[in-house]
């Protein structure tokens, strides 16, 4: 998709914008610096087949990306549809090499039906510029896609009801490398007894596929002023851009 003048205008301003948060600068790690040191691999991956070396995906998965919205948006399986205004499934481009998991939509994601919509949805996407990612390269979703009253966490019982959801939209996609943004995707894929200042920031593998884990974008927003999260969830993206070549 041809983008407008205007909008080349903006993604780059918001790059700029996040770098001088973050302290970043622009000199991005080469691709040998990154190179994970045989991460492990995820209790979530335990019984399922690997993902990396897969076939390029067919229409047919294509086709069932969209079913999987059009079950999500009407599914009752857990309490959460209780309090949804609209489920969200998730999107962008449903071949992305880059996928982020959140945790879990809030009061605008409920209202707009689409993920990281609201504050600190627009820090992932200035983030996701600063990579020098357009936002219809990669794709975005939740643990669980009803958001949870007053913003709670998803309970146990729900992220695993819901799982099933996000474990096939992993498998149609097939992403180079995913991002997991906060404790509660962290503690499905790459569990441990740490807080997430010492998870974050190392790969993890889901069934061959690189998972990074890093802050969720709203700790950056609640925490404004303080600029070395911002500087370490640059770091992991860093690592995350070699990984993929993007620098
Ligand atoms: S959170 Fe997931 S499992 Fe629960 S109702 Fe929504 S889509 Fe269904």
């Amino acid at each position: 998709m041809k983008k407008s003048a205007a909008d080349v205008w903006e993604d780059l301003r918001n790059q700029v914008d996040f770098l001088a948060e973050a302290d970043g600068g622009f000199v991005f790690r080469r691709p040998e610096d990154a190179a994970p040191p045989a991460p492990a691999a995820s209790p979530a991956s335990a019984g399922l087949p690997p993902l990396s070396g897969c076939p390029p995906q067919t229409a047919a998965e294509r086709k069932a990306l969209e079913e999987i919205d059009d079950q999500v948006r009407v599914c009752k399986l857990c309490v959460l549809h209780k309090f949804r205004t609209r489920a969200v499934p998730g999107e962008g481009n449903r071949s992305a090499e880059l996928m982020f998991i959140g945790e879990g939509p809030g009061r605008d994601e409920d209202a707009q039906g689409r993920p990281f919509v609201g504050r600190a949805g627009q820090l992932l996407r200035r983030i996701i510029a600063a990579m020098t990612f357009r936002e219809d390269e990669v794709y975005i979703t939740n643990m669980v896609k009803c958001r949870p009253p007053d913003n709670r966490v998803p309970h146990h019982e729900e992220i695993e009801t819901c799982s099933p959801y996000l474990v096939r939209q992993i498998e149609l996609i097939r992403p180079r490398v995913i991002v997991i943004l906060g404790k509660t995707p962290t503690d499905y894929f790459a569990p441990g007894r740490e807080g997430m200042t010492a998870r974050r920031g190392r790969f993890g593998d889901y069934r061959g596929i690189p998972v990074m884990p890093t802050f969720h974008p709203s700790y950056l927003v609640r925490n404004e002023g303080n600029r070395e999260l911002k500087r370490m969830v640059w770091e992991d993206m860093q690592k995350v851009m070699a990984l993929l070549g993007r620098k």
